[in-house]
């Protein structure tokens, strides 16, 4: 009889410190997700590059027989409602209790807050647990910004995470999680697990796994594996989750008891002897521009600015004027930022007219403290559709309509500004304004990590720069109550008391 799994997922990264809650409905549009699917319906994500995916065409490729039960995921934002969490995570312990399977796989995020529990992925891991026994594996992958507690490595057999961020090995995820259940489904299997929790946070700009030291590190992680060793892995966290056992962890599974504590032993030592190259060198917005300003001048390459803190994939609305008020207090030319959110804006320059100029009060209505609309006369280069295809290597060859778009222009500055709101992940945003981004001295972007994907390669340098905005980069700013004394809020900070 062909192997029976499970399967089930159930995504949210929380922000216990952003403004709206994530309800049922959330869920059930999925926002950045696909839509919620039950049943039958699940094997459709096959082919999305999503933990599930993979997990699903590897099951086939087994010739496992797949019981789906539901997928549901929201955009990060703040707690997921109890109502959403009991219906969604009770659908799933309800299937396992019917039983009529061999094994369960879970497509997590493991950073998930609910109103009524700190450890959303814990305790649905310790609900399934308690209903099928010691004996039927249970199996999940996890985000990179995965915020892994005890209960989560107590309650399953097996937990694996991403590798990279920009997050390209999701559906590869899943199948890393099929190849260990169906080892754990071998006859007298069994697997030792060695996990050790690091003593600091990590902004999530200096997770990126394009550069170092998170690109080494994941290589080591990597070469740690073989012999005794079936799985190692490292979720940095998610470090706006504000709960005892928020921060990164390192664990691994093997057959080796010795070699598997060895492996993630020296991991840990590698973070620890590796701290402070993992701190990331913030810059107030003046001290970024005069800083692209001074490495522009000898480049023959644009030098990259991410306006992190009003990423619109992070919660921002991608339109604080913070940056573009240094761009021009400093007097930068051939610089150009985008994409500014602003649909009134858009309009006023429409009915201008290209070549003509337009009195606005653009952008800056985040309510974020130090953040208003800049009040100034702009002249109306070009106006356009907003309609383009992705390029670039992340959501490569989708069409993305950004709604009507114009390029203003300022003193030295190009401003990228459009209806819709969108990360500013593929250069064809720019490209699409009427702007030619290898062709500028500095560029702004609205993004914290993405945007790397498509222009770490063209960029003579990458600054980050924190001007005031929604989503808060350093989690040593953040008002925290609840973490443990004795934890660093960033590499190489003081312990907290
Ligand atoms: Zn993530």
């Amino acid at each position: 009889m062909a192997t029976r799994i499970l399967l089930a997922g159930f995504q949210h990264e929380t922000n216990t410190f952003a403004p709206t809650k994530a309800a049922y409905a959330n869920f059930e549009r999925g926002e950045g997700f696909p839509a919620m699917v039950r049943g039958g319906d699940v094997l459709a994500l096959r082919e999305v590059n999503i933990p599930a995916g993979g997990f699903i065409r590897a099951a086939e490729a087994n010739g496992w027989e797949l019981q789906p039960v539901i997928w549901a995921g929201a955009s990060p934002s703040a707690h997921v409602t109890q109502d959403a969490y009991e219906r969604i995570a009770g659908e799933i312990v309800d299937a396992a209790r019917a039983g009529g399977f061999d094994a369960v796989y879970l497509d997590l995020h493991g950073a998930m807050v609910a109103e009524h529990t700190d450890d959303g992925e814990g305790t649905l891991l310790a609900r399934l647990r308690e209903v099928l026994g010691a004996r039927i594996p249970l199996v999940a992958s996890l985000d990179l910004h995965a915020n892994v507690t005890q209960l989560m490595l107590d309650s399953a057999d097996a937990l694996v995470a991403y590798r990279t961020y920009p997050h390209v090995d999701m559906d590869e995820t899943g199948a890393r999680a099929a190849a260990l259940l169906g080892g754990l489904l071998e006859p007298g299997a069994r697997l030792h697990r060695v996990s050790r929790r690091l003593p600091f946070l990590i902004p999530i700009n200096g997770m990126c796994t394009m550069l170092e030291p998170s690109k080494g590190m994941y290589a080591a992680l990597a070469a740690e594996e073989g012999a005794g060793v079936a799985s190692l892995s490292f979720a940095p966290g998610f470090p706006a989750a504000d709960f005892a056992e928020c921060g990164p962890v390192i664990w691994g599974y093997g057959e080796d008891a010795a070699a598997t504590q060895a492996a993630v032993q020296s991991l840990y030592d590698k973070m620890l002897a590796e701290e402070a190259a993992w701190e990331v060198p913030f810059l107030s917005p003046d001290e970024a521009v005069r800083e692209a300003m001074r490495l522009a001048r000898d480049a023959d390459a644009p030098v990259v600015i991410a306006d992190t803190q009003d990423n619109p994939g992070a919660g921002g609305d991608s339109n604080t004027m913070g940056m573009l008020r240094a761009l021009l207090r400093n007097g930068a030319s051939e610089a150009a930022i985008g994409l500014i959110w602003d649909p009134a804006a858009v309009a006023a320059a429409r009915s201008a007219g290209e070549g003509n100029s337009v009195e606005l009060a653009l952008g800056g209505v985040s309510g974020v403290p130090g953040d208003e609309p800049l009040r100034a006369r702009f002249e109306v280069l070009k106006l356009s559709d907003g309609v383009c295809r992705y390029d670039g290597p992340m959501m490569n060859g989708m069409m993305a309509d950004v709604g009507p778009v114009a390029l203003l222009r300022i003193e030295g500055v190009l401003v990228a500004v459009s209806s819709g709101k969108a990360q500013m992940l593929d250069r064809n945003l720019y490209r699409v304004a009427g702007v030619t981004p290898e062709a500028m001295k500095i560029l702004v972007n609205k993004s914290s990590v993405h945007f790397r994907a498509d222009f770490q390669h063209i960029a003579h340098a990458v600054l980050v720069a924190k001007a005031p905005g929604p989503m808060t980069a350093d989690p040593a700013d953040l008002p925290w109550t609840r973490l443990p004394r004795g934890l660093r809020l960033k590499p190489m900070g003081a312990p907290r008391r």
